[in-house]
């Protein structure tokens, strides 16, 4: 039987077991990506696990979600990464020049090569054949010391293209009509490999605008094979070497196969607050709209920028309405700027902000109150643009800029016909140049030592899985609950990413303030939530910080795959339960496992019995792999690993 892309690469990485769905295998890593805000954590780890060089292909530092410099703290944590990248010899790309999905996608991503990060939208350069994998940064810090990575085998759902994007459509409608199909759990557990004739008119930019959303699906990746627009698009980069051809067999066989027609597609639009719900723009067209953004690691590239350039050219933007554009790279702001585009924005009424992730995690452009924000981002889950009930709308480049001339939400196709504009296209530059100076490379490190201030502190370890597991049901969550919930990613909140302590106070104070205290002072206890717990990003403070406040494990329906894994690495018991037991307990409720614990997690038990209150039994199971309940058992992935290394 022939392979599937997917397949053929795991094949070429895989150190440990087979390719089953559902099996754990382990696969090596070539390139390794890490930002700021997981960053800091990632270099500790390293650190703790005496490791001595990243051992990856390549390894590269990014520093953009936390770049503006209000104080000592974030200059501090860039100051220390970039010490840490020379230490250990990793690539530094300074603060301002980038996201780091853009930036890796325009400097370092390969075809055929593995590529894990420690932030949701890893998978992004899929678009051009790289099997690329979000994940906690423990799990990178292990990576990169050459440890294999571990994963459960994925279901490879084929997405067959079909057809050619109509007028006004785009990439974004392509990524948000699947959401529309799916939700955002129709990708969990799954790979989604792209195939078909309509691959081939699109061009690397929009296939990884697909790739970067694939993670709003719950997707472990997205990949499209490569062919001549991949080698085109390397070779306007400057990497026409790095190309190689790769595919799956013409027989290879898939979990499932959904067809998307692109000549059906029309402009879509999410609406507050999922990036699944998705409509036509014109079900809500009329709605003022007071801000649009173009930008973040899904819309950010000059060629995606360009059309909303071509659309302002001699236009204005409406006075109610504020327009920022922050490019994704500041190579993509270097080529607007020199190539005349940015001007052109400026004159129409154009804000330009730094290239960071910035308003996608309510780090400034913060929306008014009570007003309409429209931006090309990924997510728009309630709270993220820093505004509590804010009312954010997700969309093409296109979409936004037709908002920003009219002043409120309209179908670009009806504001063409009304001012006689064309639709701009989507096109390449010749050759991509700029901002060269601001990657540091590993041999031109300035640092070799760490330099660590005041902010810094020591990741806490946990001590090994008691027999007893008791305590109260701290919180009670619905459905859905994401990271930013149980960690806001706000500037005021994040700078403390590297002194656990202090984060650890904000702890799902989204949901109840008084969470943190409240959890200290009862020493031990349970979370209890709904379907799909830990959606959204790979942050592991969102383990770590309920396990500092002495969280002992979560009671939920089900869990979001990344934040279940770094569950394990804190050493947190992840226990589903069923509606009916969810329905039952109580916050407040005592709870109590009535296994020897520890003792069962060893010895692979699946069904654990919840006591509550001394009154009532549950069932509850724990879907872990023989690996990942050694982890659990010995108090997290830190410790089992300095452990395994001191045994070895
Ligand atoms: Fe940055 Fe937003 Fe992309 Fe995350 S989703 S990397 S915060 S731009």
């Amino acid at each position: 039987m022939g392979q599937t892309l997917t397949e053929k690469i795991l094949d070429d990485h895989l150190v440990d077991g087979e390719l089953v769905p559902g099996e754990e295998i382990g696969i090596e890593i070539d390139q390794a990506l890490t930002q700021d805000t997981t960053g800091t954590l990632v270099w500790l780890q390293f650190e703790a696990l005496d490791l001595e060089e990243a051992q990856t292909e390549l390894a590269a530092q990014y520093c953009d979600h936390q770049t503006y410099q209000f104080d000592f703290k974030n200059t501090d944590d860039h100051r220390f990464l970039r010490s840490a990248a020379g230490k250990y010899g990793a690539y530094f790309s300074r603060p301002g020049n980038g996201i780091c999905h853009q930036v890796h996608k325009e400097h370092f991503a390969k075809p055929g090569k593995t590529m894990l990060g420690s932030d949701s939208h890893t998978p992004t350069p899929g678009g051009l054949g790289e099997l690329a994998i979000g994940a906690g940064g423990l799990d990178l810090a292990v990576a990169m010391g050459g440890g294999a990575y571990y994963i459960e085998m994925p279901e490879i759902v084929n997405v067959r293209l079909e057809g050619e994007l109509p007028s006004w459509a785009t990439a974004k409608d392509v990524i948000l009509e699947l959401l529309r199909r799916l939700t955002v759990k129709g990708g969990v557990g799954k790979v989604l490999e792209f195939s078909g004739p309509g691959v081939e008119s699109l061009t690397v930019p929009e296939r990884t605008t697909i790739t970067n959303m694939g993670t709003e699906l719950g997707a472990t990746t997205s990949i499209f094979p490569t062919d001549e627009e991949t080698k085109d698009y390397l070779e306007r980069l400057g990497r026409g070497e790095d190309y190689v051809e790769i595919g799956p067999d013409e027989d290879a066989e898939y979990a499932d196969q959904i067809t998307v027609d692109l000549s059906d597609l029309e402009p879509l639009i999410a609406t507050p607050s999922m990036p699944d719900n998705i409509v036509p723009v014109r079900e809500v067209a009329g709605e003022d709209v007071e801000q649009v953004i173009i930008g973040s690691c899904t819309n950010g590239a000059y060629e995606d920028i360009l059309p909303s350039a071509k659309m302002l050219e001699g236009r204005e933007i409406d006075p109610t309405t504020e327009m920022i554009v922050a490019p994704g790279s500041k190579q993509a702001s270097e080529m607007l700027a020199r190539e005349g585009w940015a001007s052109e924005m400026m004159a129409a009424g154009v804000n330009f902000s730094e290239s960071t992730c910035g308003a996608c995690i309510g780090i400034g452009h913060v929306p008014a109150s009570d007003s309409v924000s429209l931006r090309t981002f990924n997510r728009n889950f309630e709270g993220r643009s820093g505004l509590e009930d804010d009312k954010v709308y997700l969309c093409s480049p296109e979409v936004a800029t037709a908002a920003a001339i009219a002043g409120e939400i309209v179908d670009p196709r009806d504001l063409a016909d009304e001012l006689g504009m064309d639709d701009p296209g989507f096109e390449l530059p010749e050759e991509y140049y700029g901002a060269d100076t601001d990657i540091i490379e590993p041999e031109n490190a300035v640092d070799d030592e760490l330099i660590k201030g005041p902010n810094i502190g020591e990741v806490p370890l946990k001590d090994p899985m008691d027999e007893r597991l008791e305590g109260s049901a701290l919180l009670k969550m619905d459905d859905n609950i994401t990271t930013d919930h149980i960690i806001p990613a706000t500037q005021d909140i994040l700078m403390y990413r590297s002194n656990v302590p202090k984060l650890s106070e904000f702890t799902l104070s989204r949901v109840d303030e008084t969470f943190a205290d409240r959890a200290l002072e009862a020493d031990g206890g349970f979370l209890v939530a709904g379907e799909n717990y830990g959606q959204g990003s790979s942050r592991e403070h969102a383990a770590l910080c309920p396990m500092y406040l002495g969280v002992e494990g979560v009671l939920a329906q089900s869990f979001a795959r990344i934040h279940k894994a770094n569950l394990f690495n804190f050493g947190l018991l992840p226990l589903e339960i069923d509606e009916e037991t969810y329905e039952k307990i109580e916050q407040g409720d005592d709870i109590e496992i009535v296994e020897d614990v520890a003792g069962a997690v060893r010895s692979g038990a699946e069904e654990f019995t919840v006591r509550v209150n001394d009154e009532w039994e549950a069932t509850a199971t724990l879907d872990a792999s023989d690996r990942e309940r050694e982890i659990l058992a010995d108090g997290g992935k830190l410790p089992h690993t300095k452990m395994k290394y001191a045994d070895a």
